[in-house]
Formats: C-alpha cells, sequence, structure tokens
C-alpha cells in the first residue's frame, strides 16, 4: 500500500488544497508559488538530519553534507544581498525577529516600531506578542494626510524616548522605505537599526527597492514571500554582530535547524539570482500598479498612500458598506483570496477592519500579466459593488475560472 493510502484522510486534504490553490485568485501579499525545485529539496531526506550548531562547528555527527547545503544557502545570501554575515537558520520571520532582539536588547528596553494598525508586523511590538511583553515598544504610524512614513514625527519620537533599536520595515506599506532617513534617525539617538525586509526582500534582491543591507545594522527576512522561498526566515549583518546574532539563534532561541527548508532555501536563493528572476520581480510591480490604478479611478474604493511602488497595496472599503471582513469572505465565494488590513485611523475591531490587503507574487508567478491583472481588479469592484447580487457573483466566479484556467500553475 503506498503512503497516500495509507493515510487517505490526509493526503485528500492536501489533494483538496492543491486543488484550492490552482482554482484560485491568490492575492495574499505574503504567499507565493515555489518552483519544483524548492518544493523537493524541502522535502527531501535532510528532514531526518539533525545538525545543531553552524556548518564546521556541529553538536552532531554525520554533518558533513548538510554543511556542504547550509553553505551553499548562505553564500547565496551573501551574494544576493551584498551582505557581510547571513544566518539561514531562523525557522521563520517571527524567529529571526526574537534572535536579533535576544542578541540586541535587555528586557525592558525601549524599541520604536511601526504600529500594527499602521502596517507593521506583531513582532514590531504589538502587546500580544511576545516582543510587546518582553520589551518597551513605542509605535510610529504613518502621517495620516499622506499616509505615508513621516521620518520627521518618528526623529521626535525617537529623541523623546531614546530607543536602544529602531526597527524599520512592514507587512503593509506600499511605498519605498527610505532606510537612509532611519539610518539618521538612529545614529542621531544612537540606536542600533533593524530593518525587517520580509514583504519586500525579493524586490530588494532585484534591485527593485534600496537594499537596506547596507545601511542597516541587523536585517531581517521571510524566505516566502516576493523572494519566493519555503517559509522560513534569515538574518543579515555587519560581520561584527556575527558571534552574538549566531548564539541568540542557537543556542538562544532554536534547537536543530531546518536543514530541508535550508536546502530549499539554497535553491530560491539560486533562482533569485537568475536573469528571469528580475524579469519576474517587474512584473509583480508592474500587476501591482496596474490594479491600484483600477481602484483609484473606480470611485468605490481608494488605494492607501494613493498607489503602489511595490508588490501590495491596501484598498479603503468604507464607500462600500463592507467592513474588511466582509469582503474577505465574500470575495473568497467567488475563489478570489485576499486578506483583511487596519486602514490609517482604523475605527474597527481587528477581527472586522476597514481595508483589504491584495498582493501580486503569487499571481505573478502563474503568468498573470498586467491585462489579467485589470481584469481582476475590476472582478473585485463588480464584487463589492453588488455584494448580494447572486447572477453577478456566479459571472464574476466563472471569470475567476476562467482566468486561472489560462494560467495553470506550472512548477
Ligand atoms: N516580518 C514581517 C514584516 C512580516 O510581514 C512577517 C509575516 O507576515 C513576519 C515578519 C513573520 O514571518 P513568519 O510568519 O514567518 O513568522
Amino acid at each position: 500500500m503506498n503512503y497516500r493510502d495509507l493515510d487517505r484522510k490526509l493526503w485528500d486534504a492536501i489533494a483538496r488544497e492543491e486543488k484550492r490553490q490552482a482554482q484560485n485568485i491568490e492575492l495574499i501579499a505574503s504567499e507565493n508559488i515555489v518552483s519544483q525545485g524548492v518544493q523537493a529539496a524541502q522535502g527531501s531526506v535532510l528532514t531526518n538530519k539533525y545538525a545543531e550548531g553552524f556548518p564546521g562547528k556541529r553538536y552532531y555527527g554525520g554533518t558533513e553534507y548538510v554543511d556542504e547545503v547550509e553553505n551553499l544557502a548562505i553564500e547565496r545570501a551573501k551574494k544576493l544581498f551584498s551582505a557581510e554575515y547571513v544566518n539561514v537558520q531562523p525557522h521563520s520571520g517571527s524567529q529571526a525577529n526574537a534572535a536579533v532582539y535576544q542578541a540586541l536588547l535587555q528586557p525592558g528596553d525601549t524599541v520604536l516600531g511601526m504600529d500594527l494598525n499602521a502596517g507593521g508586523h506583531l513582532t514590531h511590538g504589538s502587546r500580544v506578542n511576545f516582543s510587546g511583553k518582553l520589551y518597551n515598544f513605542v509605535p510610529y504610524g504613518l502621517n495620516l494626510e499622506t499616509e505615508l512614513l513621516d521620518y520627521q514625527a518618528i526623529a521626535k519620537l525617537a529623541r523623546e524616548h531614546q530607543p536602544k533599536l529602531i526597527v524599520a520595515g512592514a507587512s503593509a506599506y506600499s511605498r519605498l522605505i527610505d532606510f537612509n532617513e532611519f539610518r539618521k534617525i538612529a545614529d542621531e539617538v544612537g540606536a542600533y537599526l533593524m530593518v525587517d525586509m520580509a514583504h519586500i526582500a525579493g524586490l530588494v534582491a532585484t534591485g527593485l527597492h534600496p537594499n537596506p543591507v547596507e545601511v542597516a545594522d541587523v536585517v531581517t527576512t521571510t524566505t516566502h514571500k516576493t523572494l519566493r522561498g519555503p517559509r522560513g526566515g534569515m538574518i543579515l549583518a555587519k560581520e561584527k554582530y556575527a558571534k552574538k546574532l549566531n548564539s541568540a539563534v542557537f543556542p538562544g532561541t532554536q534547537g536543530g535547524p531546518l536543514e530541508h527548508v535550508i536546502a530549499a532555501k539554497a535553491v530560491a536563493f539560486g533562482e533569485a539570482l537568475q536573469p528571469e528572476f528580475i524579469d519576474y520581480s517587474k512584473q509583480v510591480i508592474k500587476n501591482a500598479q496596474v490594479m491600484a490604478k483600477v481602484f483609484n479611478v473606480s470611485g468605490l474604493v481608494r488605494v492607501i498612500s494613493g498607489g503602489t511602488d511595490n508588490h501590495l497595496m491596501t484598498i479603503d472599503l468604507t464607500k462600500t458598506g463592507l467592513n474588511g471582513k466582509q469582503a474577505q469572505d465574500l470575495l473568497d465565494t467567488v475563489a478570489i483570496t485576499t486578506n483583511k488590513e487596519a486602514i490609517p485611523n482604523e475605527t474597527l475591531s481587528p477581527f472586522k477592519t476597514s481595508g483589504l490587503r491584495l498582493g501580486t507574487p503569487a499571481i505573478t508567478s502563474r503568468g498573470f500579466k498586467e491585462t489579467d491583472c485589470i481584469e481582476v481588479a475590476k472582478l473585485i469592484l463588480r464584487v463589492l459593488a453588488k455584494p448580494t447580487d447572486e447572477t453577478e457573483l456566479n459571472e464574476v466566479a466563472e471569470a475567476v475560472k476562467a482566468l486561472t484556467n489560462a494560467h495553470p500553475i506550472t512548477r
């Protein structure tokens, strides 16, 4: 009997998920579709291996080949981001952030981080997260008029609170981040600068967003968003922080590294070094920009900050009469996958919100171009305009089917 027949319940669920991914228009900005190589490496025998420690300095025997794998991942990441030091072991973006905080801070230290409601991440000081419980995070937000990062306001907060660390980076910010401005602020108050580039890493790797590795003390990232690798994290930094950061990852916050995931990271970094990845990343941005345009001229929704320079945007749903949760659920019924998102000056709870975050990395991986993305934006508007019109919803669902059939997931 093969392994699938031995556990039908589980493999049927996985098969249904595979079908869902094939049939849905995936607009969750933090998701992507990995290559067959990334998937195969992650599903390889490397999952069997314990390798606590780092290449050349392990606590277990039999690590000669995983050392090769981990060194490949490190070397490729260094090349991709012009980094002096790389640690590819963090199991996730959150773990990478936890390790950096442990390396640079003492519990109770003051840190400046972007507010979750303004587009920051949980690990940037949310009160329900370890970051907000262990450290004294002071949140900064957006300028409510421009809906852009307000560097003067951040500098003012920094002078007032004298943080030991400033965290830049976001989960839902559609504009370029000026890391030089953050560097100036950090230098003025004598703070470390950490950039969490999780969302934009693929755009940084391809030169389509300024590279924070050049100016920050430490940079963290996930490897599964625009970078199109396996789910995981990574830390990049100046060499002088190497020892502190390594010991904060292991033994500080993690045990054995996931060498199968590290192998998949190496595959993804190798792919990101190819010229095709630049074309892909350019297309990701073009696709997001044409969608933003359609939304902005609709009169029904508006793109926060007026547009996008990257792979994502948040749209304000206020005029539709729907909240973010209702819009997300409604779009689910026509196989368009999104997630609710807070908007600046949010008045609703995090379970409802007034916005929707949309991103193009996954649909671009399956070949959507500008004309397809214009159509996707128009389909979303049709749903939001007539949320109870069954005929309209059925027509949109058919159009979604046609689009996903025209762009099958090929690996
Ligand atoms: N940092 C940012 C900016 C993110 O957007 C995310 C995830 O969405 C993370 C960190 C955390 O990544 P993970 O879900 O791998 O812990």
